[in-house]
């Protein structure tokens, strides 16, 4: 276990805050974590838990200690002539472990590569993109409650998995450090190119018969032509969540705003797409001093260098309080912000 004092966290976030902590902590295992939680450090201070740092807006110096999750391995637990069940250190770069499915012909997560940051923070929020949800090849996860330092395993249904939701964001939200995650993949893939532009990016690249590699290409090509890569420009994607709001508001709305994109979802209600919402406020491509919001995508809010967390935040208020002037929709923040 590694300890730093006075750590700049600039490297540690997407969004490149420049911001530091009081101590850093580098965990490589589930020991690390039980010592580290042990400890008087731990338990004289505040903690933040961090994989990527690709989900996180740092606001102010941490006082307290980062944790900072490099917990590593890939092991096959069970397989048979269908699916194979394999656990992830969680520490483990989440794109890096989809590519080595894609290797061993596994299929299932092909649709979300290339999202940032760990394999431990992928449950936290149910990462999804292009029609899938960890959730939708989630088996179980294994962590460690802060407090007593006992393991718990998570199945599938006591996740609470939902939209950008699971009860790690909810009731156990800040109990659990999650040490490992396995998930359940196919054999026999389904190939899943029904969501945005996959189909047509497959044909342009003249693919008929796409294998979960071609799809994986495919979803890597239409990313990068359409999200900033935070390596160039510091983001963490998407800042809100795409709101639910009743059909009956839809149909209002709509008599106001003719092209306003709607989802039919369960239980009478339409998800309406926040970047459209924005944009139509007249948010797309607006720079304020060092941040804004991302020219061609209004959704992700950007640090074009030395932007500080605390004016994202305060850009993030002002851009819902327009959403919600306009339109009557409450936006609700995807990124955390700490
Ligand atoms: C360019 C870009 C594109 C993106 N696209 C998508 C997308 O398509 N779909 C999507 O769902 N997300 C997307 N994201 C968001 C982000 O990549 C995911 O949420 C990712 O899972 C975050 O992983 P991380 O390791 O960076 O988490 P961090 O940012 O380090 O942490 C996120 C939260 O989880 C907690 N946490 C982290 N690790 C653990 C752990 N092991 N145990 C307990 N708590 C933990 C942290 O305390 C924090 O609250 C995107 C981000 C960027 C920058």
């Amino acid at each position: 276990m590694q300890i730093t004092e006075h750590a700049n966290l600039k490297q540690f976030n997407s969004f490149g805050m420049n911001v530091t902590s009081r101590y850093m902590v580098e965990v490589n295992s589930e020991e690390d974590v039980k010592e580290l939680i042990a400890s008087d450090l731990f338990k004289q201070n505040d903690h933040l838990i961090l994989g990527g740092g690709s989900n996180v807006l740092l606001t102010d110096n941490f006082e307290g200690v980062v944790v900072r999750n490099v917990i590593a391995g890939r092991e096959v637990v069970e397989e048979n002539k269908d699916f194979v069940k394999v656990k992830f250190g969680s520490g483990e770069n989440w794109h890096d472990c989809v590519l080595w499915t894609i290797e061993n012909d596994w299929g299932g997560i092909e649709n979300l590569s290339l999202i940032p940051g760990t394999i431990g923070a992928a449950p936290m929020q149910n990462i999804g993109a292009y029609g899938v949800e960890i959730k939708d090849v989630f088996e179980e996860l294994s962590a460690i409650h802060l407090e007593t330092g006992m393991t718990r395993i998570f199945r599938n249904n006591e996740c609470e998995f939902g939209y950008r939701e699971s009860v790690f964001k909810k009731e156990l939200k800040g109990k659990y450090l999650i040490t490992s995650v396995t998930l359940r993949l196919s054999k026999k893939p389904d190939i899943n190119i029904s969501y945005g532009a996959i189909a047509e990016t497959l044909n342009s690249l003249n693919i008929a018969d796409p294998t979960i590699s071609d799809v994986s290409r495919a979803v890597i090509q239409i990313r990068q032509s359409k999200l900033p890569d935070p390596a160039e420009i510091g983001n963490a994607g998407s800042f809100f969540k795409n709101p639910t709001i009743p059909s009956q508001k839809f149909e209002d709305l709509k008599a106001s705003y003719p092209n306003i994109p709607g989802y039919p979802q369960p239980n009478d209600q339409v998800k309406v797409p926040a970047g459209w919402l924005i944009e139509n406020c007249g948010w797309k491509g607006k720079t304020i001093g060092e941040i804004g919001v991302h020219k061609n995508q209004a959704l992700v809010l950007v640090n074009y260098g030395n932007g500080r967390g605390k004016d994202i935040e305060n850009l993030s208020k002002e851009i819902r309080a327009s959403v919600r002037e306009k339109f009557g929709i409450e936006l609700t923040p995807e990124v955390n912000i700490i």
